[in-house]
């Protein structure tokens, strides 16, 4: 387990978030229940932003708020001081909703639709990364009808691709993001956006991907997009002033993953940052504003997910299964990737570990696991089952599959707990199923 300050195992032998005791937290909330640790998500999101501040200047750190967005999430970003980005229509509403200021959102996607991209430029957001030529027109169309002039970056394939603990590649031009930095398409593209009036180039994003423990993927990448600056400079006589990294610092799942703290983490970006002020120096370039945007690795750690465990089956000389109240439906990790998680019994979190049981949702597909393999105390029906590290890409991928109610969030600091997202309700779940008149008869 990777402990720290705000999650560890009590006195009583339960298991404590935010100084929460999670015993009294299922109690209070009933389970499943998403838990997210107030602290932790502030500390991530100052180190990043501190780093930059402190070891660069100027340069902007964005919470990707695909890892889990709410209110809530925006309205700590904007007393840290951070910006987000986003990449539809319903993450803009939910931070214009929680009153985020839209000049520091940036807005992605590879397919933003028409509707997506006026209601961006109503709102005012600040910089809008251009990802099709289709978006190039249709952007500065919109932007001309309205008589302003949108700040827009584009985004790069720099031919790195990383992914957990494997070597850096050179990725492959074959990717539904970006334009390829080497086959030309990156320069045609800038180009062509270099001559739409009502857009305004600041520079370039890449996102070489998620999970990543190598810094050297994010110094190549650095390296890549600096020559690339300086090769457009060059050609196009255009100097980017923005270079935007992307996110997927990698963070802990389970023991085969590193343990980065906050050192660590801000020796990830020094890393990136010492490798942009070199390559700026060797290529007479002007110092650009660095953009970084990790998701994963300002909540991943800072969520577990509570369960209680229901019906236990032990299949002779093949398996146990210990099921639980949740599932695909709050966690759907393991069904898409087979992602690995840590579970910790925390009714009984100081008891060591003896047996391996495969964990089940209560969804109808076979598939439907938490885990398989994974190593507990004897759990039986009744115990609280916490999942860590569930605060990334769980609520924000889950849905009602079998009319399941998506569970609701709470927000710990210093042992006090307030919901952040209520619980979902049968009659939400119906709120929008209507029956047609010749169906009633
Ligand atoms: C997903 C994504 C991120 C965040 O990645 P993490 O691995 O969660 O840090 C940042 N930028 C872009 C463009 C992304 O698509």
């Amino acid at each position: 387990m990777h402990t720290r300050d705000t999650l560890k195992v009590n006195e009583k032998g339960h298991l404590e978030i935010g100084g929460a005791d999670c015993v009294d937290l299922a109690k209070k909330f009933s389970t499943p229940l998403y838990v997210l640790d107030e602290r932790h998500i502030r500390n991530m999101m100052r180190v990043y932003r501190e780093t930059i501040a402190n070891e660069y200047g100027e340069g902007t750190v964005l919470y990707a708020s695909k890892a889990f967005s709410c209110k809530a999430i925006y309205a700590i970003a904007a007393q840290e001081q951070i910006g987000v980005d986003v990449v539809s229509g319903g993450e803009l509403y939910t931070a214009m909703q929680a009153g985020f200021p839209a000049d520091k959102i940036y807005m992605h996607g590879n397919n933003k639709l028409p509707a997506e991209m006026d209601y961006a430029l109503d709102c005012g957001v600040g910089t809008i990364v251009v990802d099709a030529y289709s978006e190039a027109d249709y952007l500065d169309a919109a932007a001309k009808s309205r008589g302003i002039v949108q700040k827009v970056l584009v985004r790069v394939n720099p031919g790195v691709e990383a992914h957990t603990h494997a070597y850096v590649q050179t990725a492959t031009p074959d990717s539904k993001f970006g334009f390829s930095v080497q086959d030309g398409a990156a320069e045609s593209m800038i180009a062509y956006i270099l001559g739409k009036k009502h857009l305004r180039l600041a520079g370039f994003h890449c996102h070489i991907g998620s999970q990543i423990f190598e810094k050297e993927s994010f110094v190549l990448a650095a390296q890549k997009l600096l020559a690339f600056t300086l090769k457009i400079k060059n050609t196009l006589g255009f100097e980017a002033s923005v270079l935007n990294f992307g996110g997927g610092f990698g963070v802990w799942y389970t023991d085969e993953d590193e343990q980065i703290d906050a050192e660590g983490y801000r020796s990830y970006v020094r890393a990136l940052l010492e490798t942009v002020k070199k390559g700026c120096t060797e290529h007479g370039l002007k110092k650009p504003a660095v953009v970084i945007e990790p998701g994963r690795s300002i909540v991943a750690e800072a969520g577990i997910t509570l369960y209680t465990v229901g019906a236990i089956k032990e299949i002779p000389n093949v398996r146990k299964y210990v099921a639980v109240d949740g599932g695909m439906f709050d966690n759907p990790r393991y069904c898409l990737y087979q992602s690995k998680y840590t579970p910790v019994l925390a009714n009984r979190a100081a008891e060591e570990p003896c047996e391996l049981v495969s964990v089940a949702g209560k969804c109808c597909e076979s598939g439907d696991l938490i885990g398989v393999n994974m190593n507990l105390p004897k759990a039986q029906s009744g115990d609280l089952l916490a999942v860590l590290t569930t605060g990334a890409y769980n609520y924000s991928m889950a849905s009602n599959y079998n009319r399941n109610p998506v569970p609701p969030v709470v927000l710990v600091n210093e042992g006090k707990a307030e919901y952040i997202v209520k619980p979902q309700t049968y009659e939400d779940i119906v709120r929008n199923d209507v029956i047609p008149e010749y169906l009633k008869r």
